[in-house]
């Protein structure tokens, strides 16, 4: 399987397949024991739509974001950069504080899933529609988290409209698929230097991508509909949608871009 989101560590993952309708037994609060002993030590990868929150909330550029807060990694298996964030000297998150999270409304995906993770299936033998089907969940049962001990059951479901994921998914929906494309994912493409510094700017570097747009042949080269270029001046969701659309088109030929006759 492949974990697409989910808190990092060296961690005991329960291996057992989970859907939407599973329930658990499981809460976080303030007064509990272990408060923010889940936030250090750990990988936490980001999202394209994670970054697009973050670098708002700091009213910063991103690259700006990218630069002061995440480190790049490419991941042995897609050979595509990954976005992770930098954690400090101490190795504990840089945004925890004794209150919690100072992010909070903006933490990442990973960090709203948390005690649980996504995956799909191995990439080998995934398609777009595999991702679009529906992934799985599992639990990540660390030591230190004795929320597993509270009295308060919700099933999956209900634990994703708690920590409002569903916008993330939607708007992640095609990063996933291109960071779980067989073509990247196995032997059969090893991508060149173009495609990964055009993957990293399409999927990451969303101020970037604006300028590339609007300052190269793009709009000569393909159809957009006048109403999306004016929207995407301000609105950082609609560019990332439009990039990652150019780059299913660019990568892998995927049909998601009509080009100017
Ligand atoms: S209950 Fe788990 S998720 Fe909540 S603070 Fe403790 S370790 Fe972190
Ligand atoms: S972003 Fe917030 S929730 Fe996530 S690890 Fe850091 S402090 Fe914890």
């Amino acid at each position: 399987m492949d974990e697409i989101f989910s808190k990092i560590r060296k961690n005991p993952i329960d291996p057992i397949r989970l859907t939407e309708n599973a329930r658990f037994k499981f809460k976080c609060h303030k007064g509990i024991a272990c408060f923010n002993k889940c936030c250090g030590d750990l990988d936490i990868f980001l999202t394209p739509y994670d970054i697009i929150r973050m670098k708002n909330r700091f009213n910063q550029t991103s690259g700006q974001f990218l630069l002061e807060h995440t480190e790049q990694v490419i991941t042995e298996k897609t050979l595509l950069p990954m976005i992770k964030l930098k954690m400090g000297e101490d190795k504990r998150c840089r945004f925890v504080s004794a209150d919690g999270c100072t992010i909070y409304k903006d933490r990442p995906i990973s960090c709203r899933y948390y005690p649980m993770g996504v995956g799909t299936l191995d990439s080998k033998d995934t398609t777009s529609k595999d991702v679009e089907r529906g992934n799985f969940y599992f639990m990540i049962k660390e030591d230190h988290c004795m929320g597993f001990n509270e009295n308060s059951e919700q099933n999956i479901m209900e634990w994703r409209v708690d920590q409002e994921i569903a916008d993330y998914d939607e708007i992640n929906k095609d990063w996933v698929k291109l960071i779980l494309n067989r073509k990247m994912s196995g032997s059969e493409v090893t991508p060149d230097e173009k495609s990964v510094r055009m993957f990293f700017i399409g999927c990451y570097d969303i101020d970037s991508f604006k300028n590339f747009v609007f300052e190269s042949k793009f709009l000569s080269l393909f159809k957009v509909e006048s109403e999306l270029i004016e929207r995407m001046k301000t609105d950082d969701v609609t560019a990332l949608k439009l990039a990652l659309k150019w780059l299913l088109y660019a990568l892998f030929r995927e049909p998601t871009m009509n080009l100017n006759k």
